[in-house]
């Protein structure tokens, strides 16, 4: 199918295509276009923009990265097909970073293809195609991870994770940097810095900090971050949205 760029959801149409034909393609699972309805819905809620409270969290990501001594960005199918240019800008912005494929619904041929993908957006080193060693408290396949990524890593961005995950990496003692769209997630309420803001667009902001860090060429440290008033500025911006939405303030129609 065509998509028109004037069309008011043009983006988010496109973003649908594209995950459908990564789906096809099998990189994305079915589960992966659920996942991907549900964050919509509460970017729907945000106005589709970052938030202030938002960008505080990914500037401090990217501090986090940095002062790591062992960062890692876990990847799976969905931010594969939706962000690879992004985890590519930000490997580049963040040169220790490594980037490691870990699927939930892992099979030699997906790992494969996420790896594939990642590759050719420009990311030299993929970790995780042939798991080596594994995390605590995790059942079966989900625990399967790098012996020099995940494994060992001090500071993890997952992006679009699941909470038993997030759990069990900070269990381990690692600081858990999450992307997602809801605060109300148990990734979000576990991880030490949840991000609620879109994958594509949190990368950037992360990628671009960064880079503007290592600019001023001071090593930076992992400071506090108030993960409680992150999770509660997403929020408060989403209730607002839905009182203006319930006061009657409606999108116009589009001129034909
Ligand atoms: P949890 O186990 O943490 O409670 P969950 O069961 O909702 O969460 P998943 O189904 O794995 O976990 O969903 C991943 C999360 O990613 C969802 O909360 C969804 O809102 C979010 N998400 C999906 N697409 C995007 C996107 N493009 N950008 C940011 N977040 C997204």
């Amino acid at each position: 199918m065509r998509l028109s760029p004037r069309h008011p959801r043009y983006r988010s149409l496109r973003t649908r295509a594209r995950l459908a034909a990564a789906h096809r393609d099998g990189l994305v699972v079915p589960e992966g276009l659920i996942a991907q309805g549900r964050g919509e819905a509460f970017d729907y809620l945000l106005g589709e923009r970052t938030t202030p409270s938002a960008r505080r969290a990914e500037r401090t990501a990217a501090r986090w990265l940095l002062a790591a001594e062992h960062p890692v960005v876990s990847v799976n199918g969905n931010v594969a097909a939706l962000a690879a240019d992004g985890i590519a800008r930000l490997a580049r912005a963040v040169p220790g970073l490594r980037v490691e494929v870990n699927l939930f619904h892992r099979t030699p041929d997906r790992a494969r293809r996420v790896a594939r993908a990642l590759r050719r957006a420009g990311v030299r080193d993929v970790l995780g195609v042939r798991p080596t060693g594994r995390i605590a408290g995790l059942p079966s396949d989900r625990a399967r991870v790098d012996a020099r990524g995940i494994r060992v890593a001090d500071v993890c961005l997952v992006p679009l994770e699941d909470g038993d995950r997030t759990e069990a990496l900070r269990a381990l003692g690692k600081r858990v940097i999450a992307i997602d769209l809801n605060p109300l997630s148990r990734t979000s309420r576990y991880a030490d810095l949840p991000i609620v803001d879109e994958l594509g667009r949190a990368l950037n902001e992360v990628a671009a900090e960064a880079t503007r860090l290592r600019g001023r060429g001071t090593r930076p440290r992992i400071g506090p971050f108030d993960s409680a008033r992150a999770l509660a500025g997403a929020l408060a911006r989403m209730r607002r949205g839905v009182t203006r939405a319930a006061a009657g303030t409606r999108p116009r129609p589009r001129r034909r």
